[in-house]
């Protein structure tokens, strides 16, 4: 049953300024002084008209000569105002009958705006005005990061304040000890400033000062915050990795002659070294009683699954059992499959979970699971619903771990009961074809084992990647004809369409009926993300199968299927998909010996162009087949906020530090992080209450 909340108390409701600044993540006092100004605005001084340029924003002052309302073409306030050098036209579109009165004749005016000029000589549209006579700020005028309908003066006042209370406070102080600052000095060249001297500064910067050095973050107020906040990030990280070193997982040994030497001994190849390399890396881990933590990078076709069907051996030979988790239906089953024909003949028990199933079904595997007579359980999302109790899980394996977030993650890891030896937590393997690249991965996944797998299996022929316009469409099926010709398969994969799954659909449902006419006695069939779970299935084993010639798809075949004999992959409209969405869609092809190509098919825009960051990435696949090379050139693209994404990475990212820029800093920070945790503890606690508060952790999984 569940207990009656207690009622909170009634709390004031908020104004919406209040709810406003709230939106922006302002409410602790910390929160409004690290609330820096986007860019900066010379209110300082006063330009004569005759000296200003069209295009310059100029603050000038004069008297208003004329003051006329008009309402054609739309309701609006025309100022002509006179400076003694020339005169300006100043419309106003909105605004309240006392600004009227403000700008009416006499009256004399400061206004600022973009400068424009035409026939009716110099014209200000809609500049900033106050009435003259008060006095020159003297310092730029900050220009904060708003939302639409917070008005600068406000959120200017509002984060002022902010910095008062946090100084008063003692928030500002000093937290990063000497010998550090020291050796920041050294690095930087020049004396590091105080954190309080770099955030008034900030807000507040003196009229001399280098805008262009405020804009582009490299002054030394910048660096400073710049350096607090990898700081923060990475005490958060040694934090994260003394806990973990605290946490106890099972030992799960290697035995000599046991599972692993088993399924090994009756795989239909050998390892590569690459392969065994990781493997014994994650053999390692596992006889540990801490938990794993470990991530498996390897290029698409490298061969990921049966380092986690030996990994999953092992566990199972301990007595434990592992969970393999897949994104997708077609993913999960097709590891299932796999797996079932690997370790069946090995007498392990293997049950299989999905959103899909028949209730009856789903009732047998839960109980199976619960029993602990599945030693290894593959599913989708539905491995970590509520209702799966394990008996004794001590691995879990995460294929295509980016496109799972961090709460699936933990919720993978809850499901290990505590026992009697207050072992809690399993241990976790995590696969990714899209590789982190290593500035990333020293900062977001500072507590993360990389094991790589660098080597292909034996006998690929690299696929041969063409860029080939839309306009010659019929030669690319032509080509199709060829590969069927030969007793091979082809996929065309339909073009995505943004926010319109029924636009996909019927796009894919064309080139379908467009394949088949082209192709008579060809079976082609049609893939796509609609279809009932049981159909997907069936084309699938056909395509598997070899039945099917062509398979029409949308990206729903993305990641991880594996049909060797297909060795022809045509994605349409190529430029709208991500470079690793498309390094994925390209390695379902150059599987088996037959050598194997991929046409990235582009179209113009209807301005007849190719973006610049799609010729990129259409580029770097043309150019490269090599998995981190993709990566780097998509961080390149795409900079890391996007590669990270909440989704990947569940972690807020940097906002004034740069990875690549300032990496000299980011160096700094993972010296000096350890070392204060063990060190100057409580000053480590005040640091990363002043960057983190009650937010999150940067990395938690
Ligand atoms: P990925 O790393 O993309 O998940 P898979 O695990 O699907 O790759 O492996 C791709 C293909 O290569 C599969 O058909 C798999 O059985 C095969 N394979 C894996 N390792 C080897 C090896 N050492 N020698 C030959 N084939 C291998
Ligand atoms: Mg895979």
């Amino acid at each position: 049953m569940p207990q009656p909340q207690p009622a909170a108390p009634a709390a004031k409701p908020l104004s919406p300024m209040q709810k406003a600044l709230r939106k922006l993540g302002l409410v602790r006092p910390m929160d409004f002084a690290l609330h820096v100004p986007l860019r900066y605005e010379d209110e300082t001084r006063i330009v004569k008209l005759r000296d200003v340029r069209p295009g310059e924003v100029a603050q000038i002052e004069g008297v208003v000569t004329s003051s006329e309302l008009q309402f054609r073409p739309r309701r609006q306030l025309i100022v002509t105002v006179d400076d003694g050098t020339d005169v300006c036209t100043a419309r106003f579109f909105n605004f309240y009958p006392n600004q009227q009165q403000a700008l009416s004749e006499g009256k004399r005016v400061l206004l600022r705006g973009e400068i424009r000029t035409g026939f009716m000589g110099c014209t200000m549209l809609h500049p900033s005005f106050r009435v003259a006579g008060g006095e020159l700020p003297d310092a730029l005028t900050p220009v904060y990061p708003s939302s639409g309908n917070l008005p600068q003066a406000y959120l200017r006042r509002a984060v002022l304040s902010g910095l008062e209370r946090a100084q008063q406070a003692g928030l500002l102080a000093e937290t990063v000890p000497a010998e550090a600052l020291q050796d920041l000095g050294r690095q930087l060249r020049q004396p590091p400033w105080p954190l309080a001297q770099a955030l008034h500064y900030l807000h507040h910067p003196s009229p001399d000062v280098s805008v262009a050095a405020l804009e582009d973050r490299s002054h030394p107020a910048w660096l400073r915050l710049k350096a607090e906040e990898l700081l923060a990030q990475q005490l958060s990280q040694a934090q994260a990795h003394l806990a973990r070193e605290q946490l106890r997982a099972p030992r799960l040994p290697l035995r000599e002659g046991g599972l692993h030497e088993q399924l090994l001994a009756q795989l239909p190849f050998s390892l590569t070294a690459a392969q065994r390399r990781v493997c014994e890396e994650i053999a390692q881990d596992l006889q540990r009683g801490q938990p794993m933590h470990r991530l498996l990078q390897g290029d698409v076709g490298s061969g990921k699954t049966v380092v986690a069907a030996l990994a999953a051996a092992i566990c199972i030979d301990a007595g434990w059992q592992c969970a393999l988790m897949a994104p997708t239906e077609i993913l999960a089953e097709q590891h299932f499959r796999k797996l079932l024909d690997w370790l069946t003949p090995l007498n392990v028990g293997v049950a299989w979970l999905t959103g899909s199933q028949k209730t009856k079904e789903r009732r047998e595997m839960l109980e199976r699971i619960a029993s602990g007579e599945a030693q290894l359980v593959v599913g989708t999302h539905a491995v970590i619903q509520d209702k799966v109790q394990f008996q004794r899980l001590a691995l879990a394996i995460i294929d295509e771990q980016h496109r799972f977030g961090v709460a699936q993650r933990l919720a993978l890891r809850s499901k290990m009961q505590p026992d009697a030896d207050g072992q809690a937590d399993p241990h976790l393997l995590m696969m990714t074809a899209t590789p982190i690249p290593r500035t990333l991965a020293m900062s977001y996944y500072a507590d993360l084992h990389v094991s790589t797998i660098d080597e292909l299996p034996p006998g690929r022929t690299p696929v041969l990647t063409r860029l080939i316009s839309q306009q010659r469409r019929d030669e690319v099926i032509a080509r199709i004809g060829a590969q069927l010709a030969q007793g091979r398969q082809v996929y065309w994969v339909c073009p995505l369409i943004e926010e319109s799954e029924a636009l996909d659909l019927q796009n894919a449902t064309q080139t379908w009926e467009e394949l088949g006419e082209a192709l008579p006695g060809v079976q082609v069939a049609l893939l796509h993300s609609k279809l009932p779970v049981a159909e997907k299935k069936a084309i699938m084993a056909a395509f598997a199968g070899g039945d099917t010639g062509v398979l029409v798809s949308t990206t729903v075949i993305e990641v991880g299927v594996d049909v060797p004999n297909a060795s022809l992959m045509v994605i349409e409209h190529a430029e709208r998909f991500g470079l690793s969405q498309l390094h994925q869609l390209r390695g379902r092809v150059g599987r088996g010996a037959a050598a194997s190509a991929c046409v990235l098919l582009y179209a113009p825009n209807e301005a007849g162009r190719v973006s610049e960051t799609a010729k990129a990435r259409l580029m770097a696949m043309a150019e490269t087949n090599d998995g981190f090379e993709i990566a780097r050139r998509d961080l390149e693209i795409r900079g890391p906020g996007e590669l990270l994404g909440a989704r990947q990475s569940g972690s807020p990212l940097l906002r004034f530090a740069d990875l690549e820029q300032d990496a000299l800093l980011l160096d700094w920070a993972r010296h000096w992080a350890p070392v204060m945790l063990r060190q100057c503890p409580t000053l480590a606690e005040r640091h990363l209450e002043r960057w983190l508060g009650g937010k999150a952790e940067f990395l938690k999984a």
